[in-house]
């Protein structure tokens, strides 16, 4: 059996026995968060995230990723006026 490290990609804590983690898979513009057990967690983008505070982390970045993508876009659709 291969054993495969798994690691945080927020903070960088490793995984060990603790079963409270989560992962996250960015699709385009959407965000999907599922428990440990889900199948999603080999698939390549994944994020795996040791906990609530660092799952937090990553929803608030994204949604900053968002918001700022928003806001440029209109931004550049006033310029064109
Ligand atoms: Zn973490």
């Amino acid at each position: 059996m291969i054993r495969q490290a798994i690691s945080c990609d927020i903070c960088g804590t490793e995984k060990k026995q603790t079963n409270h983690w989560f992962v996250a898979v960015r699709s385009g513009r959407r965000a999907a968060v599922s428990g440990w057990k889900s199948r999603n967690r080999l698939r390549p983008g994944t994020k795996h995230l040791c906990g609530q505070t660092c799952l937090h982390k990553l929803v608030d970045e994204f949604m900053a990723q968002r918001l700022w993508r928003r806001g440029c876009s209109r931004a550049l659709r006033t310029r064109a006026k």
